[in-house]
């Protein structure tokens, strides 16, 4: 289909110092968890993007020295000349879909802790590192002189590797330049600190050095924090933020900005809507006659368009779009929008990174599969026979595992007991913050409304008996979980006393309208959102709510997703009551006890409602039932039965949609028993 005229000008060229990206799609930097030690998963995922039609895909943070390495987290690096060939796999890679090449050049100063190098962190002044008990040490003239020569080498070395973009990299708090740039870090009274003007020279230096050293082939790119989000000690994007563009205007010749720290900048949907960074972006491009790329969770051609036409961005960046639907551009480019897998903004992706795993996405479960399972975002293999599935639930596992089964070809029938499709992502979207989650399901249910071969039941809550009249050879359980009423959990092994009494809910009595008192108790052993989430909601309906939580803090695994401080601090302003490091021990009419975590000392709390929030049990009864009575299936024809999703093995809305697509991917193919991918080769020959 032809391209909808409207987005004509997203696929204008845009020349960026001496190369010229072919359209304005931007894959800005993004972290991963694949790093230099996995580099054939790296260059695989890059270069998936370069193929769904992003002019340009760059590199997250790629360490110019060994005084800056983020150990244990995966980081790219730049340090001698493996690493360079190791990288020019990803330039070629993204070269062979005509995109170019970015290098993030990085240096993270007092932000990282070299731990592998056991070198000692640098900074402008003798300040305490991030999280470890020793301290980075202010850099002499000697240091900069040193540091500047490390980015020229490093310049260098990634126009040998292939790059086309080089970066000097001033964002996201994490990065020396920044440091310097930023009255909080720069305590320094030489030429490098005190006035703006001295706290901006060394980022200038870098930028001319690197220009001098590469910029007759590369374009140099600047990544600058425009706001610091630390009140009038940091940056500011109408005062110093300013400034610093304003001084610097002409110099780079690619801006790319955005706010920091990096939870600003990765604003979950539940902070923030599709283009929250323009009120601080909006400036730059009044001030320079450079590009300017910035992001803003950009899913919408329209909002893409208008951010072009009222002069706020030259170029849409994005690294949560890219990761949920590599192939965005190439999908409004082929005129089908309405395809585009919206990134939902949950920041799974972030939290694969922050946490020490290898990328994973809520809404594109091949995201960093691309390589060591062969995964491709929109191709899959044909089918083997034409046999037929059922799939049994309509939430995100059966969705998923629907729609990759009927696009590989095969017969499938979905049966859902509600009148709605989705499952869990149904109801929790309709919780504060989560409405844009429904995401998961509206692009399956769209996508599966194309398909001939797939046949969608509603209100078709099957029995076993029935699943066996159908007589479908093969029986896929997406049946999903409930929360356990009793109690058990991390730090609970048997059913809290009192669990049982009329007044304890769990959290799908809760959603479904349950008779909650004035005073609400909920007990939170989960620690991810759901917790958080009903407090939230409970309190802003009317209730008291206390939120109990043997964690010390609240939602506490939403570190890794960036969220923990901003859901802590929306409870507090509504008034929610924390009770940190406290167990609930026992559950009588009217009021609770708690147990310190650390003391075990009582204390009791009045409550006239509880709601548990600790662990689910797989709904898994159907299995049971089938696969106890091997006769009767035979008997129906059904030669299979399986479980997948939360049905298998409660976890999160991304486990759910990663376990349907594998299953689908997986059905009637030959898979190794054990390790099911490519493990990167390791030479130890030297
Ligand atoms: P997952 O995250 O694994 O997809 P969900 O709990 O979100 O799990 O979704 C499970 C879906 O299965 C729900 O929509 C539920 O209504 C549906 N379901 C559960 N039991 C049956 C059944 N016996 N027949 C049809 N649908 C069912
Ligand atoms: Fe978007 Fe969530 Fe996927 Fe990240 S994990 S790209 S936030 S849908």
């Amino acid at each position: 289909m032809a391209r909808d005229p409207r987005y004509d000008i997203l696929f204008e060229p845009v020349k960026i110092g001496p190369v010229t990206l072919r359209n304005r799609f931007y894959q800005v930097p993004h972290c991963n968890g694949l790093g230099s030690v996995l580099p054939r998963g790296h260059a695989g995922m890059r270069e998936v993007k370069a193929e769904g039609g992003w002019a340009a895909v760059c590199t997250e943070i790629l360490s110019i020295h060994p005084s800056s390495d983020s150990w244990p987290f995966a980081q790219v690096k730049l340090w001698d000349e493996d690493d360079v060939r190791s990288l020019a796999v990803l330039t070629e890679a993204v070269h062979r879909h005509g995109a170019l090449a970015g290098a993030e050049l990085a240096h993270g100063g007092f932000a990282v802790a070299n731990r592998y190098t056991r070198e000692i962190p640098l900074a402008p002044s003798p300040i305490p590192n991030r999280r470890d008990p020793w301290q980075a040490r202010a850099m002499d003239k000697a240091d900069i002189r040193a540091y500047r020569a490390w980015h020229r080498r490093a310049a260098l070395q990634a126009r040998k590797a292939g790059f086309d973009i080089i970066y000097v990299y001033a964002a996201d708090d994490l990065e020396l330049l920044q440091f310097f740039l930023s009255r909080r870090r720069n305590h320094r009274t030489d030429e490098y600190g005190g006035s703006l003007e001295n706290r901006t020279r060394l980022l200038r230096e870098v930028i001319e050095e690197t220009k001098e050293a590469v910029g007759d082939s590369c374009a140099v790119a600047v990544r600058y924090t425009i706001d610091e989000f630390s009140g009038p000690d940091g940056l500011v994007s109408s005062v110093e933020g300013r400034e610093i563009v304003e001084m610097l205007a002409e110099l780079p010749d690619l801006w790319d900005v955005k706010v920091s720290p990096w939870a600003e900048d990765s604003l979950s949907s539940r902070f923030g809507s599709e283009g929250y960074q323009e009120p601080h972006a909006a400036f730059v491009k009044k001030l320079t006659t450079k590009p300017v790329v910035g992001v803003g969770r950009f899913t919408s051609p329209d909002v893409m368009v208008s951010q072009i036409r009222r002069g706020i961005l030259d170029i849409i960046g994005a690294a949560r779009p890219s990761i949920a639907d590599p192939f965005l551009p190439r999908k409004i480019e082929d005129g089908r929008p309405e395809d585009i897998r919206e990134c939902i903004g949950c920041n799974v992706c972030v939290s694969g990174y922050t946490s020490g795993a290898v990328i994973r996405c809520t809404q594109n479960p091949t995201m960093g599969e691309e390589w060591r399972r062969g995964w491709h975002p929109e191709r899959v293999n044909p089918r083997r026979t034409d046999t037929e599935i059922l799939v049994v639930g309509g939430g995100p596992a059966g969705l998923e595992c629907a729609l990759t089964l009927g696009q590989r070809g095969y017969r499938v029938r979905l049966a859902e007991a509600e009148r709605e499709l989705g499952g869990r992502v149904a109801t929790e979207a309709r919780l504060p913050g989560l409405a844009s989650w429904a995401r998961v399901r509206d692009y399956r249910v769209q996508q599966l409304k194309k398909l001939g071969n797939v046949e969608l039941f509603l209100e078709s809550r099957l029995n076993a008996d029935e699943i066996r009249d159908l007589a479908v050879p093969h029986v896929v359980l997406a049946t999903g979980s409930r929360w356990r009423q009793d109690g058990l959990g991390r730090h609970n092994h048997k059913p809290i006393a009192g669990w049982d009494s009329p007044q304890v809910w769990t959290p799908e009595a809760v959603l479904a309208g349950a008779p909650l008192t004035d005073h609400v108790a909920i007990f939170d052993d989960d620690d991810y959102y759901l917790g958080g989430v009903l407090a939230e909601k409970l309190r802003l309906a009317g209730h008291k709510v206390a939120l109990v939580t043997p964690a010390a803090l609240v939602s506490a695994w939403t570190v890794f997703t960036l969220e923990q401080e901003k859901i802590q601090k929306r409870l507090l302003e509504l008034g929610v009551e924390i009770h940190a490091n406290q167990n609930l021990q026992g559950i009588r009419p009217g009021e609770i006890e708690l147990a310190c975590a650390f003391t075990e000392r009582l204390t009791t709390l009045h409550a006239g409602s509880v709601v548990m929030v600790t662990a689910r049990l797989p709904r898994d009864e159907l299995y049971s039932e089938l696969t106890e009575d091997p006769a009767g299936l035979m008997r129906s024809g059904i030669r299979t039965v399986d479980r997948i999703g939360d049905c298998f093995a409660p976890g999160m809305i991304a486990h759910a949609v990663y376990s349907g697509h594998r299953f689908a991917r997986e059905f009637e193919e030959t898979v190794a028993d054990g390790l099911a991918f490519r493990t990167e080769p390791v030479d130890v020959s030297s």
